[in-house]
């Protein structure tokens, strides 16, 4: 935060700080980032004397500290208001009005975006996507989600007093989202009511781990994070390992532009993604799991952290589950605004309490995870999937989609449709049924294009609209499925700005870890903020290509890897687009 803030405070009680430390310093430095959280929440932000002592009693050298607070946009080293009011400015919350959002807020307080007011109370953000993207523009004021902010009406932000966001759902079946989109939480009786934790039972009394992994490779389960890895593979190949300990992590860390689905299904059924974790565990032979939840969602942190004590009291989790004698703890851990941490080896770097840096694969998790230690990383609508298959059986999850693209799956639908909002269907069924006869269709123009993936996505036009969403028409036709993201923009759009809000997204979430990304993204960025302010020059077309396959050929995770993606596929599709013609 660059304004100096007049009333920080200058002296600080260390007491209550210190006392909690001990019990941070035992675990080692993966206690860094909850120490860090701890400390913050508890002074409002982390100055040098409460950073020293955290380094001091943990034992981690000041540098490495500094390294990890510098690293993680929700960690402040300076002083901040009292009050953080964060404004998503990436689309679509940009096309909805999440620019002028931030412009007004801040000319009303009298500051600057990213900006402290003068009496301490205010500090306005402008972020990337906060996972709200059904109630754009989005805006959280502390840890309040509010929806669909009037740019017009600041005083009405401030005061807290516009809808608080909760979950828009519907579809053409309710199986993962069967408890979703009422405005609460499900609480442990009534998930129980409906069948919950009888597919934990039956596994803990009937069945073996590798029952557990055949029932998960028969149904054709996929990860449903953008990898689509078979998730009976990746069990097993962790179960087969020999170790002294495993690990599953539960990655709830979905910051990819237009996806929300996770949140939706952490705050409305908390213990069906228990559920799946816990069943994980058991097949690979695991004692230990986490939760990593992104930093942006603290309320579906506070929910799951009911939930878990909810399932340990009914001994679903915890020591002698079930009376079965295996015991199976869940940690939950808040990330703190890194995008890069839903890469799963950033992820596993971040619990260790280190700075977010992808690893170099080969080794994989399977083998080499967290820790150094053979495990298994799955999504939460994977997980959720996990009670169904094993309640019903892998022939019923079968009968919903495709024999190659088999189940229930979500799609997260925002932008310029009439009613923005996560829709369940079976694999197979096309982008006009969901847009028009599912979201209400396109509004305020003709339908221009979807953006399919999200940021690392690529644009389908209405040529496509036709084809039938699975794994395997959407190969034949070069688009992407990637975790379910469809954001729609009318022809009043411009791309070209939609693609520079896409562009300055991964700059700023570029790691720096290697040359192709962190040099590649800035130079895209560049190029397509020439574009959209109508100035490109002679051979921005060219630099982009070669900028965008250079980035793809060669980053080192999947962040540089798809960080042209849109950018390339707007190019095919619009090959004037940018304004000049090359020679
Ligand atoms: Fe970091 Fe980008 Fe390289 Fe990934 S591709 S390691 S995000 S610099």
């Amino acid at each position: 935060m660059s304004q100096h803030n007049p009333y920080p405070p200058t002296t600080f009680d260390l007491e209550h700080l210190t006392r909690d430390l001990d019990s941070f310093a035992l675990q080692g430095r993966t206690a860094l980032l909850p120490a860090l959280h701890h400390a913050q929440d508890l002074y409002g932000y982390l100055p040098e004397e409460i950073v020293t002592e955290i380094g001091t009693r943990m034992n981690v050298p000041l540098a490495d500290v500094y390294g990890v607070i510098e690293f993680y946009s929700m960690l402040y080293h300076e002083p901040v208001g009292r009050k953080i009011i964060r404004v998503c400015t990436n689309p679509p919350c940009s096309t909805s009005g999440g620019e002028e959002v931030l412009k007004l807020l801040c000319k009303h307080l009298e500051i600057e975006p990213n900006q402290t007011t003068s009496d301490g109370e205010w500090t306005v953000e402008s972020v990337p996507c906060l996972g709200l993207c059904e109630h754009a523009p989005a805006v959280m004021m502390g840890d309040l989600a509010l929806s669909r902010a009037d740019p017009y009406d600041p005083s009405s932000i401030l005061s807290g007093k516009i809808t608080q966001a909760t979950s828009i759902v519907g579809g053409d079946i309710r199986v993962l989202t069967r408890h979703c989109g009422k405005g609460e939480p499900t609480h442990i009786k009534q998930y129980e009511d409906s069948g919950g934790y009888q597919a934990l039972r039956r596994v803990f009394e009937n069945m073996s781990p590798s029952d557990v992994i055949n029932d998960i490779k028969a149904s054709g389960l996929v990860g449903r994070g953008g990898a689509a890895f078979p998730t009976g593979l990746k069990w097993e190949g962790a179960a087969s390992v020999d170790a002294v300990s495993k690990y599953v992590v539960c990655n709830a860390d979905e910051s990819e532009p237009g996806t929300f689905k996770d949140r939706v299904l952490m705050e409305d059924d908390p213990h069906s993604v228990l559920e799946g974790l816990i069943i994980a565990a058991y097949a690979i032979g695991a004692h230990h799991g986490y939760l990593y939840i992104r930093g942006e969602y603290p309320r579906a942190t506070t929910i799951l952290e009911h939930a878990i004590a909810e399932a340990e009291q009914k001994q679903y989790l915890g020591r002698n589950i079930l009376g079965t004698g295996l015991d199976i703890s869940i940690e939950i851990r808040r990330g703190a605004g890194a995008y890069i941490c839903g890469e799963e080896t950033a992820l596993f770097e971040s619990i260790e309490g280190k700075r977010g840096f992808p690893r170099i694969k080969p080794p994989y998790p399977t083998t080499h995870g967290l820790f150094g230690l053979p495990t298994v990383i799955n999504n939460v609508e994977t997980l959720c999937n996990v009670p169904h298959i094993i309640r019903d059986g892998p022939e019923a999850f079968r009968n919903y989609g495709t024999s190659e693209s088999p189940g229930p799956k979500l799609f997260c639908l925002s932008g310029d449709v009439a009613r923005p909002g996560l829709y369940e269907v079976p694999f197979g069924v096309t982008l006009r049924h969901l847009i028009d006869n599912l979201a209400g269709g396109i509004v305020g123009g003709s339908p221009q294009a979807v953006l399919l993936g999200g940021a690392a996505g690529a644009f389908a036009t209405q040529a496509d609209f036709d084809v039938p969403l699975t794994f395997e028409d959407l190969r034949n036709t070069g688009l992407p499925l990637g975790s379910g993201v469809l954001m729609a923009f009318n022809d009043t759009r411009d791309i070209r700005q939609v693609l520079k809000g896409l562009a300055h997204f991964f700059a700023d979430e570029s790691c720096g870890k290697c040359y192709p990304c962190q040099l590649g993204t800035q130079r895209q960025y560049e190029i397509l903020s020439r574009a959209a302010a109508g100035s490109p020059r002679l051979g921005d077309r060219d630099s982009l290509d070669d900028v965008g396959w250079t980035m793809t050929d060669a980053s080192l995770c999947g962040l540089g890897q798809t960080a042209a993606s849109a950018v390339l596929s707007a190019l095919d599709l619009w090959p004037d687009l940018l304004g000049v013609t090359e020679e």
